[in-house]
């Protein structure tokens, strides 16, 4: 075969392989535009476990309608320049590709106002080359992205689709993991025209518990440890789970860096390391831990689906998180006993 440029569809469709695995997936990267546009409302209403329809509204800043067609392309985005922007995100996302490669899978509109803009646009790309269709619509100010008919075009995706119930499952595990790095922000959640959660929007931080209690449990929060500790450029906040409330899976581990949820190991290492005293080696903590540190010191560029993150002083962080943890889980403990034992 000769060499020849993809159409701008395959290549984003190849793209979208890395971000869109399932719905869950697309749930996240909209979401994540929308707090990057500074929306303090966002309402996703979902129809059979996202495979019918996704649909996040946000009062955000919205889309100019000059700026709707680059919005759908791929490698265009508003949140980076340069080299220097790059290496110090503090945006969400910055890969241009999101809405690029779910239009690709999917049948995208999008449809925004920003404040400053009389009137609505919408917007969505067909055929094989993307070109970028734009019409007048009705909105209030903010964005409203709808995806109809997740991998429709592509079937061998589709095929991958588990049942409407465990696709669901993991939208609103996202949306967990979001809301707890999103105190001051609300939330609400449909699937199939009923109401399934409601974070109301928390503007005091003494309250931030109870939000921490409607996602990990009443449980959970009741008996955490409070973690709060700042050194040398970094501040990690959060609860840590009595050791008495481990767990047989990893479901209750919450770890951000920089508001940005995390799987990441070295995260994950240190924090089990804290309280390997206490709870049995095949069983996992769980916490909710925030680690804020200067946007220089970390590289988020290390995957597309930006789960994983590099230090430039991986040991060091890693050794702060384990300290503060595990002094904050002795401390506690040591308390207790003295109490039981008075
Ligand atoms: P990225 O988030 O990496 O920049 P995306 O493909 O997700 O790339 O989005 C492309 C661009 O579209 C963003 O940079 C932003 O300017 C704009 N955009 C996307 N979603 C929204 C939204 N909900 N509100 C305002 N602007 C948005
Ligand atoms: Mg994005």
């Amino acid at each position: 075969m000769a060499i020849e440029i993809l159409p701008a569809r395959l290549a984003n469709q190849i793209a979208a392989g890395e971000v869109v695995e399932r719905p869950a997936s697309v749930v996240k990267e909209l979401i994540e535009n929308s707090l990057d546009a500074g929306a303090t409302k966002i309402a996703i209403d979902i129809e059979k476990g996202g495979a019918k329809l996704i649909r996040i509204a946000d009062n955000g800043k919205g889309i100019a309608k000059d700026e709707l067609t680059l919005a759908l392309s791929r490698h265009a985005t508003s949140k980076i320049k340069d080299l220097d922007d790059l290496e110090a995100i503090a945006s969400l996302g910055f890969r241009g590709e999101a809405l690029a490669s779910i239009s690709s899978v999917a049948r995208l509109t999008l449809t925004s106002k920003p404040a400053e803009q009389e009137n609505a646009w919408q917007a969505f790309a067909t055929g094989r080359d993307m070109a970028v269709t734009v019409q007048p619509a009705a909105h209030p100010n903010g964005t409203t992205i709808e995806v109809n008919d997740l991998f429709f075009n592509t079937p061998a995706r589709r095929k991958f689709l588990r049942t409407e119930k465990t696709e669901f499952t993991h939208i609103d595990e996202v949306l967990r993991r979001i809301a707890l790095a999103r105190f001051d922000v609300s939330f609400s959640l449909t699937h199939n025209g009923k109401i399934i959660r409601q974070y109301r929007a928390i503007k005091n931080s003494a309250q931030y518990a109870k939000r921490v209690g409607m996602i990990c449990g009443q449980k959970f929060i009741e008996q955490a440890v409070t973690v709060d500790c700042q050194h040398d450029g970094l501040h990690l906040w959060g609860w840590l789970a009595h050791p008495e409330q481990h767990r047989s899976q990893n479901d209750l581990c919450y770890s951000y860096v920089n508001g940005r949820m995390m799987r990441d190991k070295l995260i994950n290492h240190g924090i089990r390391q804290a309280f390997s005293d206490w709870i049995p080696n095949d069983s996992y903590p769980a916490f909710v831990l925030f680690l804020n540190l200067d946007h220089k010191e970390v590289d988020v560029n290390v995957h597309p689906a930006k789960h994983e993150v590099r230090f430039h002083q991986g040991r060091y962080v890693h050794d702060f998180i384990y300290t503060v943890c595990q002094q904050a889980l002795q401390q506690a403990l040591s308390q207790q006993a003295s109490l039981v034992g008075d």
